[in-house]
């Protein structure tokens, strides 16, 4: 499966000169909401994932909201397990909202979009295991930790990227005059 393809096909690929919100720049982004609008698209990428851990063994699968919340569908959907998501608790962590049970022991795949740092994933770990889930793994459309993110279980993604990032003090791009798009 050619995921950045996928990306490119549906205008979820953004080209230029960004702002991120680490701060950096970068000439490039992707959008997985753009992506993940289109069912048959994000059914495929469902599919894919899961099939990265039908040899895990778990009850449910979780993702941050938003962004998580299609994905986390998507790939309980393909392994026949059950779809939760966790949701900002407005103190820098999450929850999982009342009416998503998890019974103690309950094992977990968590997964994000585009895994970065990994942080908003671990929130969503936390959360799931505040409620006495087990994460037994993390799922990724699109790893650009650059090998980095270590959740302390298997990480797995369809694809590996490394973009490009600058400071500001030294863009290529701010040199160039490319105009600057805040994301
Ligand atoms: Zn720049």
């Amino acid at each position: 499966m050619d995921v950045l393809q996928m990306y490119r096909e549906t205008g979820a690929l953004h080209e230029g000169h960004f702002l991120l919100r680490s701060g950096r720049h970068s000439p490039m982004f992707l959008q997985s909401v753009t992506l993940m609008q289109h069912p048959l698209y994000a059914e495929a990428i469902g599919e894919a994932i899961g099939k990265l851990f039908e040899d895990v063994g778990l009850e449910f699968v979780i993702g941050p909201a938003m962004g998580g919340v299609t994905l986390a569908f998507v790939v309980a959907r393909a392994l026949g397990v059950r779809s939760l998501f966790a949701e900002k608790d407005g103190m820098g962590g999450m929850y999982v909202r009342e009416g998503l049970t998890i019974r103690p022991g309950e094992r977990f795949l968590a997964v994000e979009d585009v895994i970065t740092t990994g942080g908003s994933v671990q929130r969503a770990i936390r959360a799931a295991e505040a409620k006495g889930g087990v994460c037994v793994g993390v799922g990724a459309i699109v790893d650009r930790s650059g090998g980095k993110a270590d959740f302390g279980v298997p990480f797995r993604a369809l694809t590996a990227l490394e973009f490009p990032t600058y400071d500001p003090s030294d863009c290529p791009l701010c040199r160039q005059g490319v105009p600057l798009r805040e994301i």
